[in-house]
């Protein structure tokens, strides 16, 4: 049993994000040592880059990781709809679309 994600070839994108974040928090936590190490004269410009990498990250899965039939934005409707913090378990344990149980079924 495929789970959605796999199914519509789209855990690349899950992949994409996870990367992107890390390295957008790691120049947002690592900004002042970075600062230090090639003295640059605003630090905080790199703590910002960082912010900014994981927000468009954050946005571009958003609206990239979606329903192949109906287009229904799954990992926003993962983030928004899921009360506790399972988000990311609920969207990788789908089988099939929520909104039009299609696309993991039929490989579309
Ligand atoms: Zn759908």
């Amino acid at each position: 049993m495929n789970s959605m994600l796999s199914a519509t070839n789209q855990n690349w994108k899950m992949n994409v994000f996870y990367i992107s974040l890390g390295m957008g928090a790691f120049l947002m936590f690592g900004g002042r040592y970075f600062g230090d190490l090639f003295s640059i004269a605003h630090p905080a410009y790199i703590n910002i880059a960082g912010v900014l990498i994981g927000l468009i990250s954050f946005f571009v899965a958003c609206v990239s990781i979606k329903c192949p039939d109906c287009k229904d934005k799954w990992f926003w409707r993962a983030v928004s709809k899921s009360k506790s913090g399972d988000w990311l378990f609920w969207l990788k344990s789908q089988i099939s679309g929520p909104a039009c149980k299609q696309g993991a079924n039929n490989g579309t």
